[in-house]
């Protein structure tokens, strides 16, 4: 009986996971057994987590349980934090207990990088996980309410301080927050919070590059810019954040901005550090692998999705959703020919094109050369979002939530 151990349950080890499966069963290969290690025990649909920070999705239907989806050879998942991972006696330690194993596949993916910016990590929410979201729902939702308190009290400053929402980061996460954050305050909290001066209220994107979503094209950055300029978002390129405090963030041109809500998008930083040894990671920590997906030191080994990096350029797939659930496919196929012993397979990444959300109705899709922005690229964006999710539940109450969105608004309880 060979082990093959996966190691998170994200993207990288949910689609490893699933295509295992498909091929162990139908070839009638019964001496494998597969299990999945993971701290949450619910898979995370981030593409989505944008909606969630603004009310516009519950925070249920963007999580999946693992056991939901690990249920092909019954005992498949372990809920633990991974603390270690010895290579050579192949063993990975974890809170619960360690495992062994004969393949052993790392999808841990990265967690939100800060870049060492004093305060950031302890006043700056982040947009990386559930938690995360629904601090940034609660905190736009208090802000109102302490900017009526003020307005009351005619406490001018303080009540801009609550208006103003600071989004650091211009990658595709922070320009759909914007997007989604402005179109929030334009809509719900003017019908709601009429005592409020929300033309005061001003949502800015910090962003240290030169233009926004620089893995697009110039054309795309300047659409994105030019949409969010109609929705009332400032734009501030090649400005950094040095400081954050509770008070606000200092930016490297010696400029601050009061604000009570700094919402933290840019820069990822490596979970594996701490696990493996160093001679098995890339300087920024990534997990190095040949083409076929393998750790070169220990073939047994292999990794997949934004944890991982491969050394050759022309088989290197970006940190994307896609680009893990296209890698598994591989992965899977390469685990199996190593376990029968037979050749493995290299594979270069296709992209299948960029669609990004900016507030509702718009969206720019970018396929190559091929550029086209509004309605229908975002109901394009809405119908891959659809199709990518896992499980039929969650597709089916995202599509109620989002047809109900049409005429009712989203919610504005702060929980
Ligand atoms: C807000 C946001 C929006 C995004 N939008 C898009 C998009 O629209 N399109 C797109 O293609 N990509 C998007 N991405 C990127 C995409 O989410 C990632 O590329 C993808 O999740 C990578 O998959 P993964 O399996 O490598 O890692 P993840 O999906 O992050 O999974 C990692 C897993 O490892 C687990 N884990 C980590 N450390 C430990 C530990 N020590 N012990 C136990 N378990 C651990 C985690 O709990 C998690 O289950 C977005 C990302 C974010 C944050």
């Amino acid at each position: 009986m060979k082990k093959i151990l996966i190691l998170g349950g994200g993207f990288g080890g949910i689609s490893t996971y699933q295509r295992l499966h498909k091929l162990i069963h139908p070839a009638n290969i019964h001496n494998i057994r597969i299990e999945l290690i993971s701290k949450t025990n619910y898979f995370t649909y981030s593409p989505m987590l944008h909606e969630v920070a603004t009310g516009a999705v519950d925070r249920e239907h963007v999580v999946q349980p693992l056991r939901e989806i690990l249920t092909c050879c019954g005992k498949d998942f372990h809920q633990a934090d991974i603390t270690g991972i010895d290579p050579k006696a192949k063993i990975v330690h974890t809170s619960t207990g360690d495992h062994s194993y004969d393949i052993l596949v790392i999808a841990l993916g990265v967690e939100q990088g800060f870049f060492g910016t004093p305060g950031a990590e302890k006043y700056a929410l982040a947009l990386k996980w559930l938690p995360g979201a629904v601090s940034i729902r609660n905190r736009i939702i208090k802000s109102f309410e302490m900017a009526s308190e003020m307005h009351d009290k005619k406490n001018k400053e303080a009540m801009l301080s609550y208006l103003n929402f600071v989004i650091v980061g211009g990658g595709a996460t922070g320009t759909e927050l914007a997007g989604q954050v402005s179109d929030l305050i334009q809509h719900e909290m003017r019908q709601f919070y009429g005592d409020v001066p929300i033309s005061l209220s001003q949502v800015s994107i910090v962003h240290a590059g030169t233009r926004l979503l620089e893995q697009l094209s110039p054309r795309a950055s300047f659409e994105a810019k030019k949409h969010l300029y109609k929705l009332g978002v400032k734009t501030l390129l090649r400005e950094r954040v040095v400081e954050v405090t509770k008070n606000g963030v200092s930016l490297a041109s010696g400029k601050s901005i009061a604000s009570n809500s700094v919402f933290w998008t840019a820069g990822t930083e490596s979970v594996l550090q701490s696990l493996l040894p160093k001679n098995m990671l890339t300087e920024r920590g990534l997990l190095l692998l040949s083409p076929t997906f393998q750790t070169p030191a220990y073939p047994e080994i292999f990794g997949i999705g934004d944890c991982a990096s491969i050394t050759d350029k022309q088989y290197s797939y970006p940190p994307l959703a896609q680009a893990a659930v296209q890698a598994a496919e591989l992965v899977s196929k390469n685990i199996i020919a190593h376990i029968s012993k037979k050749p493995l397979h290299k594979k270069e990444y296709k992209h299948k094109g960029d669609i990004i959300p900016i507030g509702n109705g718009y969206a720019i899709y970018e396929k190559g050369d091929f550029i086209t922005t509004g309605f229908l690229a975002w109901l394009l964006r809405r119908i891959v979002f659809l199709e990518s999710m896992f499980g039929w539940g969650n597709r089916i109450q995202v599509l109620f939530e989002w047809i109900i969105g049409l005429f009712l608004p989203r919610d504005t309880s702060e929980f």
